[in-house]
């Protein structure tokens, strides 16, 4: 969930103070009576590697587009109203920092600075150098209560106090950062590197699922592929239908295609699900990781950077007419409002089986239907949750510009 800070000063002083009294109070009051002065140095070098990788999340900016950008031929061209200058895909602007960030992930209260293309990997290096450092002195402090455990029959006056103190105070916070960042790790390579996505994305993902049925969204789809591509979306087909139909005996799968209904008139392509949408950005999870990171002898490496400048983002090469060939998000955040929404199937859906009782609660759920703006995933966030100034996102006129923009080209 997003956190929003009254004093966002606190956002940076907050971590300086939990680090601080982690790290210098575990050395000062427990390890350097109990520790080999090999193994204090080696704890020291890792604190100092967390202070520098997050400083260097913090003053490091996530990258911003350049002046008078001009997007590629088959890209979005997407208007910031704010900046006056053209989107990169994948960009936002953000409100806090009021810049388009590039490939922007979320606006991090905890490092006062957006989380974008190149500041991704210091971030990613922040969270490696906080899990070294809190683990090991998790474990260090938890074998010195334990040495307190077993030794609970010494008489008091043979028990350092104030040692005995700190490891009761400190343990539970290093457990609590610890975990805490670990989710937070877990979660940034789950998305960035496991599907190539920001938090954005994942946001604007589940959009997309849920409003997945819609009329109004394929709608938009069509409008987009046309403008984009300057001819009319080709049928589009479940990789689990071709399957299917390429297991059939060739004579028989071209009777059973003959065979369904005039899709033509269909706005909502059948047989097709979210399941057989392509992330257009997801490179595969090694290309992933070195677009974040850089070549693999520098990640650890504090000054390692992305090696593109995150302007014109990579596609994969298995995006195919047949899989919707759009950038993201394919309906380009835009929905018209004068569209008409049809939900014809709600009465006709047969409810003894199972998927059809999902796809009716989804042509239930209000979600459906609602703007990208106003829209709210599982767990309640909105896209401005994220940092993005939904004033300069403009969908309305994007679309405007997209269209103006190929009549121009085909004149
Ligand atoms: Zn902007
Ligand atoms: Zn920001």
């Amino acid at each position: 969930m997003a956190v929003q800070l009254k004093w966002p000063i606190l956002g940076v002083v907050i971590p300086c103070v939990l680090i601080a009294i982690l790290g210098y109070g575990s050395h000062y009051f427990v390890f350097s009576s109990r520790l080999e002065p090999s193994t204090q140095a080696w704890f020291q070098f890792s604190l100092t590697m967390v202070w520098v990788s997050y400083a260097l999340a913090i003053i490091i900016p996530p990258g911003l587009p350049p002046h008078n950008f001009e997007p590629k031929h088959g890209e979005w061209r997407r208007w910031c109203k704010k900046c006056q200058n053209y989107k990169p895909e994948r960009a936002h602007h953000c409100k806090t920092c009021n810049v388009c960030v590039l490939q922007m992930d979320h606006h991090c209260p905890w490092t006062y600075n957006c989380v974008g293309h190149r500041n991704m990997g210091h971030f990613l290096r922040f969270l490696a150098w906080v899990l070294w450092t809190t683990g090991f002195a998790m474990v260090q402090l938890a074998l010195v209560a334990l040495q307190y455990y077993h030794d609970r029959a010494l008489p008091s006056y043979l028990v350092d106090k104030r040692e005995l103190v700190a490891v009761v105070f400190l343990l539970p916070v290093d457990v609590f950062v610890f975990l805490t960042i670990l989710v937070l790790a877990i979660r940034c390579l789950i998305n960035w590197v496991g599907r190539g996505m920001s938090q954005i994305e994942v946001w604007e993902w589940e959009r997309i699922e849920h409003q997945f049925h819609t009329e109004r969204m394929w709608s938009q789809i069509n409008r987009n592929y046309l403008t984009l591509h300057g001819r009319k979306m080709p049928q589009l087909t479940s990789w689990n239908h071709l399957a299917v139909l390429l297991q059939m005996d060739e004579r028989e799968a071209i009777a059973h295609e003959a065979g369904t209904a005039p899709v033509d008139e269909l706005v909502v392509p059948p047989n097709f699900t979210p399941d057989d949408l392509v992330f257009p950005y997801d490179l595969g999870m090694w290309n992933n990781l070195t677009a974040i990171l850089g070549y693999p002898w520098a990640w650890l490496m504090p000054w390692s950077e992305p090696s593109s400048s995150g302007y014109h983002p990579a596609k994969t090469k298995y995006l195919e007419d047949d899989q919707l060939n759009l950038p993201w998000p394919p309906d380009g955040g835009h929905q018209e409002q004068t569209a008409f929404v049809r939900d014809t199937c709600t009465d006709d859906i047969e409810l003894s089986d199972y998927r059809n009782i999902s796809l009716l609660k989804k042509r239930l759920d209000p979600r459906s239907t609602m703007e990208r703006k106003k829209w709210v995933n599982d767990v309640g966030e909105r896209l401005d949750d994220y940092g993005v100034d939904l004033e300069a996102e403009d969908p309305e006129n994007e679309v405007l510009l997209v269209a103006s923009d190929n009549r121009m080209d085909s004149d």
